[in-house]
């Protein structure tokens, strides 16, 4: 029986039709700036987001971390949410690569997150840090998948420009907001100096990222790329597949529609809560409230060949992608309805 995997949309193979891509493609040394599918893709992006130039980067975590590094000195302060991705998720490479201080805010990544950020400021004074950067991330990974308003953006950067302060999106699923919202891309990013995403998650490439901003931002970046590692040699085999993944953006549609289906199915069963209005793109996080936790559910599910993750002690998070069929849901759905109402947490 096929397992059904809604434990992330990173979990998508390449198709024939990527993979054919990749096994096409013209490449050159990109340490040289010479392959030309890195190239193309590095502009083709740079377009798509609306900024002057674009870097090909191995993972988000290695475009938001070369981010931090060329926007900040040892030292600065960086107000994030303490919910964010850069914060929970990215190993402590804040402290361990650029040596900032994070200042974690808790509500930054909501519709009162200007008014959180507005108290987050200090004045200069020889105590305090010098807050350099703000980081964003849409849509909101721990928040659910949410989405921030482009006007939400657009006040955050009115005030950091205020504060000349810099304004970092992490934009892993920028384009599930851009779809969501049914408003281009360009509507969020240009309420920001740089933007991450990433092509390995719902647009399906196996491999990499882009990191987006000024041509002087990005040439940075460059230099902080190849220090990491991360200067690839004929990467445009892995391009290719990007070049590809981009033309999955509008499909992004199906899995938002599939996720609203899973929640609505499993709102319906007993022992767990779903806050429908956060199902906005293409995660659930569903909530047990019975006898039922998230991990016996989490390892009750694997028995029935679906996987999932826990998000949290009583959270569990499913996330619907390319590799996820309307059957699927449904499926998904039945076998959770087996582990609530008839199985042992029943
Ligand atoms: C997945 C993700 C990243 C990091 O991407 P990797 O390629 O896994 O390093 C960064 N930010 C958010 C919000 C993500 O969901």
């Amino acid at each position: 029986m096929k397992t059904i995997d809604l434990r992330s949309d990173t979990v998508t193979r390449p198709g024939r039709e990527m993979r054919e891509a990749m096994a096409r493609a013209e490449v050159g040394d990109d340490v040289y700036g010479e392959d030309p599918t890195v190239n193309g893709l590095q502009e083709t992006a740079a377009q798509l987001v609306g900024k002057e130039a674009a870097l090909f980067v191995p993972s988000g975590t290695a475009g938001n971390q070369i981010a931090l590094l060329a926007h900040t000195e040892r030292g600065n302060e960086v107000i994030l949410d303490e919910e964010a991705h850069i914060y929970y998720y990215e190993a402590g490479s804040p402290a361990m690569l650029a040596g900032v201080q994070l200042r974690p805010a808790a509500g930054l990544l909501t519709a009162q997150g200007p008014e959180v950020l507005r108290r987050a400021l200090r004045p200069a004074n020889i105590h305090f840090p010098v807050t350099r950067l703000i980081c964003l991330e849409n849509t909101f990974n721990r928040g659910g998948g949410t989405v921030m308003p482009p006007g939400v953006m657009a006040r955050f950067y009115a005030m950091a420009q205020e504060r000349n302060l810099a304004v970092h999106l992490d934009g892993a699923r920028i384009f599930n907001a851009a779809v969501a919202t049914g408003c281009d891309v360009r509507e969020f990013t240009r309420h920001c100096d740089s933007v991450m995403f990433c092509l390995s998650k719902g647009l399906g490439a196996p491999v990499g990222s882009l990191l987006a901003g000024s041509r002087e931002f990005i040439e940075k970046a460059r230099r902080y790329r190849k220090a990491l590692g991360g200067g690839m040699r004929q990467a445009g085999i892995l391009a290719a597949a990007g070049l590809v993944a981009l033309q999955n953006i509008s499909r992004l549609a199906e899995d938002h529609l599939n996720a609203r289906r899973l929640a609505a199915g499993l709102a319906e069963l007993p022992g767990v809560e779903i806050d429908l209005d956060k199902v906005q793109t293409n995660m659930v996080q569903v909530k047990f409230t019975g006898r039922c936790t998230a991990g016996d559910f989490v390892r009750q599910m694997a028995g029935r060949d679906v996987k999932c993750n826990a998000s949290g002690a009583d959270t569990v998070r499913l996330v619907t992608h390319l590799d996820i069929s309307s059957d699927d849901v449904e499926l998904c759905i039945a076998a959770a309805k087996n582990v609530l109402v008839k199985g042992c947490c029943g």
